[in-house]
């Protein structure tokens, strides 16, 4: 077999595989890989075009799990510090390699290589990153499309019970990850909220509480933008000539100064029913 043959026939295999699926022998795969037409993983396991953590993945002996494959498909992800997830089958072998962190799954079922499925990703998430993480993932996916009801029902059946009603409370609709999370975690603080409110003159904002305050999340990386900048000041303007209240978060403040937003939301709202009384 020639090094064009065994590149295809390498890509015919999703781009990695062992040695011995590829058929070719151990000389003619060396070669191959000496000449760059295909990459050597580790020992026996061989790759071309593959994602790098798909690749990484395989080099620990895996697939590629959990947040890590829900990252490639590029549903948002909660996570301080993005690490590669791989899923090693109940009793597969680890191949530490150079640089390796990688955390590793173990639940049953036949590994082999490339992305586990959308379902097992998300499953994997909620026992490993956490309900918030998994909600969030879980409406984000749902929103781009890529989990139909045979696929939410099957999430839902696969979770430990007490991660099912998350399922229960999810929408299609959240518009970034952090709506989601600001929208769970006003849940448990017992503050029900509508979301995406079409206020006239304004917008649809993204959360109104009461019918009066208005709770704007934005996901968006890069918002110091000038122009975006002065919409954001139009509609606050318009909000408050209307005699609604607005307040607006980040990520960082959303993710890591939780406290500050819930004693803000809080707050405002104590001085807007108090308001309301007199
Ligand atoms: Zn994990
Ligand atoms: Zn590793």
């Amino acid at each position: 077999m020639d090094s064009a043959s065994i590149a295809d026939r390498l890509r015919a295999l999703g781009g990695v595989a062992r040695a011995g699926q590829i058929g070719a022998s151990r000389s003619m795969l060396a070669r191959a890989a000496d000449r760059g037409a295909i990459e050597r993983v580790r020992k026996g396991v061989y790759a071309l075009g593959a994602h790098p953590d798909v690749r990484d993945a395989a080099a620990h002996g895996g697939e590629l799990a959990c947040a890590a494959a829900l990252r490639v498909l590029g549903v948002w992800v909660l996570e301080d510090r993005p690490a590669l997830h791989v899923w090693l089958g109940p009793d597969g072998r680890a191949h530490p390699h150079p640089s390796c962190a990688c955390i590793v799954h173990r639940d049953a079922g036949a590994s082999a290589f490339g992305i586990v499925p959308i379902v097992q990703a998300l499953v994997h998430l909620a026992a490993c990153c956490g309900g918030e993480s998994f909600f969030a993932a879980f409406e984000s996916a749902w929103r781009l499309g890529l989990l139909d009801r045979a696929d939410r029902d099957e999430v839902r059946r696969r979770l430990p019970a007490r991660f099912r009603w998350l399922v229960d409370l999810a929408r299609p609709d959240a518009d970034s990850g952090l709506e989601s999370l600001l929208r769970l975690r006003l849940r448990l603080l017992g503050v029900s909220l509508e979301c995406q409110v079409l206020v006239r003159g304004v917008g649809v904002v993204d959360f109104l509480v009461d019918g009066r305050l208005i709770i704007e999340v934005d996901g968006r990386l890069n918002h110091d933008g000038a122009s975006l900048r002065h919409k954001d000041l139009v509609r606050d303007a318009e909000a408050a000539a209307q005699g609604y209240e607005t307040l607006r978060f980040d990520y960082a403040l959303v993710v890591h100064d939780w406290q500050r937003v819930q004693r803000a939301i809080s707050a405002t709202l104590s001085r807007m029913r108090i308001a309301s009384l007199r």
